[in-house]
């Protein structure tokens, strides 16, 4: 069964949006038109093939914008952005 925990705080995702609207990396739906997105709570990671699909190892988590209107979906590396701690203490791997 999945689990629905999220890992974002509400203060964490302010932080995010704040990162991304910094590098104007945060437009209008180049689909749609629309300017109305939503942020995951969740960090997700696409799955890796090498022949076949990788379970574990390395991982690439983002923060996943979908298009309110559309769906359109954009994906930013929460390592690239350096803004929290990973599990080991460390800012970034
Ligand atoms: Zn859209």
């Amino acid at each position: 069964m999945a689990s629905n925990k999220n890992f974002f705080t509400e203060e964490m995702k302010k932080k995010v949006i704040e990162w991304i609207q910094a590098k104007n990396a945060l437009k209008q739906c180049e689909c749609c038109g629309a300017n109305a997105w939503f942020m995951s709570d969740q960090v997700v990671s696409p799955v890796i093939y090498a022949g076949s699909m990788v379970v574990g190892g390395t991982a690439f988590p983002q923060v996943m914008l979908v298009c309110k209107n559309c769906g359109n979906t954009k994906y930013f590396n929460v390592l690239v952005m350096n803004l929290f701690e990973t599990k080991e203490g460390e800012k970034n791997v």
